[in-house]
């Protein structure tokens, strides 16, 4: 398992211990869910924030590569949207330019 892999699996494991990851196939409309806050405890866990050009690129896993929710396996809803669902927050949107540290690239 590869160094990414492993962080990225370890981060999912303790949200999952957390109990908050959505049922697999249930989906929510992005419309009808309220905006994940900067300031939201599991957020904050996550490191999470609306615009990923405020990261520090040497911060994350492949600081090489772009990395934002649009472009983020764990995210959901329609390409284009502004605010999508995404795995890691169950419940709520993310900011299609945001990032989170449990980033990982789409297969
Ligand atoms: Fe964005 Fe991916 Fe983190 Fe979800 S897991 S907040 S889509 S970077």
């Amino acid at each position: 398992m590869s160094k990414i892999a492993r962080r990225t699996f370890i981060q999912l494991s303790a949200v999952a211990a957390a109990g908050v990851v959505v049922a697999p196939g249930r989906k929510a409309a992005a419309q009808d869910l309220p905006q994940l806050t900067e300031d939201d405890p599991m957020a904050q866990a996550m490191k999470y924030v609306h615009d990923a050009s405020k990261v520090d690129p040497a911060t994350r896993a492949n600081p090489a590569e772009v990395q934002n929710c649009a472009n983020c396996a764990l995210v959901q809803g329609a390409d284009g949207d502004a605010w999508r669902p995404c795995q890691i927050f169950p419940g709520k949107v993310v900011n299609a330019a945001g990032w989170c540290s449990v980033w990982a690239p789409k297969a």
